[in-house]
């Protein structure tokens, strides 16, 4: 068994398709729709057929055990998204990043965004200054507060 913890987010995301792929393929032989070939690379319409017949199978089964559907699909729903945006995460904040207003969480920084704390979603208001000689520098995700040498000092 493969474990996803010990991978990359996108490693992690890619053992978790495959674990989906070996139950689909568990699935086809039930039925017969017998459409892959082990690899991750699935028609969308054969993906569609089947994983839309596992979906709806596992549906009845949860109906026989009085859970509704929704419930399922909602966790399903919750886990994929925070999956999704662990690739999407910079790793640990540096020393000097920007902090929250709010709650002194780290910002984060994504370019063509506003500035957004890492911790409770807040966001640093328009013209926020960094400080006496301080500036802004967005690197690896993170909102950074970097010393300005003393000609982009005179500049400002
Ligand atoms: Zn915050």
């Amino acid at each position: 068994m493969t474990n996803a913890y010990d991978q990359s987010p996108q490693e992690a995301n890619r053992t978790r398709a495959h674990w989906a792929l070996v139950a689909l393929e568990a699935f086809g032989n039930e039925t017969g729709q017998n459409y892959f070939d082990g690899t991750l690379s699935v028609d969308e319409a054969e993906l569609r057929e089947v994983a839309g017949d596992l979906l709806a199978d596992l549906f009845h089964l949860a109906r026989i055990n009085d859970v509704l559907p929704e419930v399922i699909t909602g966790a399903a729903y919750l886990h994929f998204e925070a999956e999704v945006a662990e690739e999407e995460a910079p790793g640990e904040a540096p020393a000097n990043v920007a902090h929250c207003p709010a709650c002194a969480g780290p910002m984060r920084y994504v370019i063509g965004q506003p500035h957004t704390c890492a911790d409770c979603g807040g966001h640093l208001p328009g013209g926020t200054n960094a400080g006496p000689g301080r500036g802004w520098e967005g690197k690896n995700g993170w909102l950074l507060v970097v010393e300005l040498d003393d000609e982009e000092d005179e500049e400002i």
